[in-house]
């Protein structure tokens, strides 16, 4: 039997405790993957308070994890030993529902979710479904790929969803959107971010990777949206957003979990803008986004923790001491 270190989360609302957990041998389609790097997504966060609220427990945390692959099931040909690939979110889909079917997998009535409904990758090893693991693009290393698993791709597809916006505003300036701020611009967009009140951190940040603006949630933009992409968790930026975003505008809810969204005129709505969630990711975005990101090139900024220290990192997220996004060094 052998056995890995690991950060557990025993109950919600509790930390994470240090422990070794038993690995077990990868079952046919699986792999076994040498955890180095994995990022802490603020899906974590929403996980550790309860807030979502179907993980298994006892449960290993994070799905933005870049290893190697250290052993392989029964029926994989996809990967050898040795290769470096990165494991996401969503961890399998059942490929016949009505939402696989129809090319939606990551709408899938019966999904997996690495970090949530099996263990991910805050611990020396994990054991992934080999056929939602991906391949990495050369030129960054293990830390700076983490960030690309989650808000890389969960960003991308919230950014295919404003369409071809030319002036975009984004909404809570973390790790996805630092890293979806420079693919916008890049594509040719101008970009204005909005950050908590006072964040002055932020927003200088903000600026410094290309943004036209950056300001506070409460200052009116400079001009208005073609559309808006939230990461901020904050239901009270719906409406703010579709206030500041012009007609036939497209408001898009990026994270996973959000605080109850106010009642709003429906004059805010009027003029044919649309407000839609984006719900996880598939195969296919994580294709494209991770060919397109060493084009732009998309830079990842991260601030590294041993795995031990996962609880600080976490409580560095929540507090938002973090500029870009946490990772944690994995062995
Ligand atoms: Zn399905
Ligand atoms: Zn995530």
């Amino acid at each position: 039997m052998h056995y890995a270190n690991a950060m557990v989360l025993d109950a919600p609302g509790r930390p994470l405790a240090a422990r070794r957990i038993e690995l077990r041998d990868p079952a046919a389609g699986e792999v076994l993957v040498r955890v180095s790097a994995c990022g802490v997504c603020r899906t974590d966060l929403h996980v550790i308070a309860g807030e979502l609220t179907q993980p298994k427990l006892p449960l290993v945390l994070g799905h933005e994890v870049i290893g190697r692959v250290e052993a392989i099931g029964p029926g994989v040909d996809t990967f050898r030993q040795g290769d470096r690939v990165g494991v996401p979110w969503l961890g399998a889909t059942c490929g016949h529902c009505l939402q696989c079917l129809a090319g939606r997998e990551n709408l899938c009535d019966a999904p997996q979710f690495n970090g949530y409904t099996r263990d991910g990758g805050y611990a020396q090893y994990m054991v992934a479904d080999a056929a939602h693991v991906f391949a990495l693009p050369a030129g960054y290393d293990d830390a700076h790929a983490a960030p690309l698993l989650c808000a890389g791709l969960i960003g991308y597809r919230a950014l295919r969803f404003a369409g071809d916006a030319q002036t975009l505003g984004i909404y809570g300036f973390g790790a996805a959107a630092h890293l979806i701020a420079q693919l916008a611009i890049w594509q040719g967009r101008r970009v204005f971010a909005f950050t908590r009140p006072g964040d002055t951190a932020s927003q200088a940040f903000a600026r410094s990777l290309g943004c036209a603006w950056a300001g506070d949630t409460t200052q009116p933009a400079p001009d208005l949206l073609d559309a808006a992409v939230l990461f901020a968790p904050v239901g009270s930026l719906v409406p703010t957003a579709l206030r500041a975003t012009r007609k036939a505008g497209t408001v898009v809810c990026g994270g996973i979990h959000m605080s109850e969204i106010p009642a709003f005129p429906y004059e805010l709505l009027w003029g044919e803008r649309t407000v839609r969630s984006v719900a996880n990711l598939t195969r296919e975005d994580a294709e494209q986004f991770l060919a397109l990101a060493p084009r732009v090139p998309v830079r990842t900024h991260v601030q590294c923790y041993p795995l031990a220290e996962a609880n600080a990192a976490i409580a560095d997220l929540q507090a938002g001491r973090i500029q870009g996004a946490a990772v944690l060094m994995c062995s």
